[in-house]
């Protein structure tokens, strides 16, 4: 039999995420975006369940080619823009938008050679300090991309936002009025929204709005899960009990001996561990689900296994179904106790788990299981 391990991807819960973001921003048409294999949920999979955004945001070349590959006629843009000239074929056979966050970039589209004019998103730095021509060439750089014949005339006026997940810091307020102040009078559309932007700042919605972990009902606002903002979660990470033993107080459980019995123990073994990406690193009391019930990981994470106290749970047996993240259980809590965010551990899911499709998120009858 093949190994329990799942990430099952709740499809419904993805569009259902969609219209949450629709009106919240109301006005604004919608880039959703899918690098890193749409957060790890698998970039075909999710752009399908997403087909009705306005947009796709990829980071690579390569996954603007895997969505045309699959039929996909939306505009798609390449968030990282290109890195050299040999792109630009490529880019335009895709038909694919890029971002333009450098003047080595204007120069290589100066330079382009005649074909289809390459539709350009102009990134400023209003702040972040990470890609992004200075605001105060914002009248300038897009004067001179409009002029090169390569480039296509309607160019969107894009930022990035450093800390809009922390909704009483005012970073985030004085980013947008310092944009607003470098593109004011330029007559182009304009984007700032990453998620955390699209709940806690209506006031950049603007024109483009760019979700990406509030469409996998990830939260990366302190403290708070997607729930909190009406998403659903898109993933539910599983496995079952394999073994379940008894042990009496004072032995020593796993890797380490680091967990000893303070009294006499069930132990239900999972099969799942670091190898499957759960992190390694997190704190014995860490939470999973155990046929619906709260119980709680002891000892180190193994590659392959995990110990999980089910002493108070009776029922619990060889068997038993084991949720690490999903409905339930915020993956925001298991990130908390592993130090990082949501994403990165729906990104670190690895090739050996099994990824199945559920068509609804009440109906589980309907999943279906899908090549990675
Ligand atoms: C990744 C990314 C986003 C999406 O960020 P989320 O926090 O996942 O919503 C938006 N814009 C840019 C430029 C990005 O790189």
């Amino acid at each position: 039999m093949s190994r329990a391990t799942h990430a099952l991807i709740h499809l419904d819960a993805l569009r259902h995420n969609l219209d949450c973001v629709r009106q919240r921003a109301a006005r604004a048409r919608v880039m959703a975006v899918v690098k890193a294999d749409g957060y790890g949920h698998g970039l075909e999979r999710v752009a399908h369940a997403l087909a009705g955004a306005d947009a796709f945001g990829v980071a690579a070349l390569e996954d603007a080619q895997r969505l045309r590959d699959a039929g996909f006629a939306q505009r798609i843009v390449l968030l990282s823009g290109f890195d050299e000239s040999d792109d630009l074929p490529l880019l335009r056979r895709l038909g694919a938008d890029t971002v333009v966050h450098h003047p080595s970039q204007l120069a290589m589209l100066a330079q382009a050679g005649p074909g289809p004019r390459i539709r350009c998103w102009l990134k400023l730095d209003s702040g972040m300090h990470r890609l992004g021509l200075p605001l105060r060439d914002a009248a300038a750089a897009y004067a001179r991309l409009r002029e090169l014949p390569a480039v296509d005339p309607e160019i969107v006026l894009m930022t990035h936002f450093a800390r809009s997940d922390e909704f009483d810091e005012g970073a985030t307020a004085e980013q947008i009025a310092a944009f607003a102040q470098a593109c004011a009078g330029l007559p182009a559309p304009r984007s700032l929204a990453n998620s955390a932007a699209v709940l806690g700042w209506p006031d950049a919605h603007a024109d483009w709005v760019r979700p990406g972990g509030a469409l996998y009902g990830i939260s990366v606002v302190a403290g708070r899960s997607g729930s909190d903002f009406g998403l659903r979660p898109a993933m539910s990470l599983g496995t079952r009990l394999i073994a379940v033993n008894g042990f009496a107080a004072g032995e020593a459980i796993g890797y380490g001996g680091s967990f000893v019995c303070p009294r006499p123990m069930r132990i239900g073994v999972a099969a799942i561990g670091y190898g499957d990406g759960y992190p390694r690193h997190v704190a014995s009391g860490t939470p999973v689900l155990v046929d619906g019930a709260s119980a709680a990981i002891i000892g180190r994470v193994s590659m392959d296994l995990m110990c999980i106290d089910i002493t108070d749970l009776p029922k619990a047996d060889v068997g038993s179904a084991v949720l690490l993240w999903g409905p339930g259980l915020p993956v925001e809590r298991i990130a908390a106790a592993a130090g990082t965010i949501g994403y990165e551990l729906t990104c670190s899911i690895t090739r050996r788990v099994r990824f199945i499709e559920s068509v609804s998120i009440d109906d589980h009858a309907e999943h279906r299981v899908a090549a990675r």
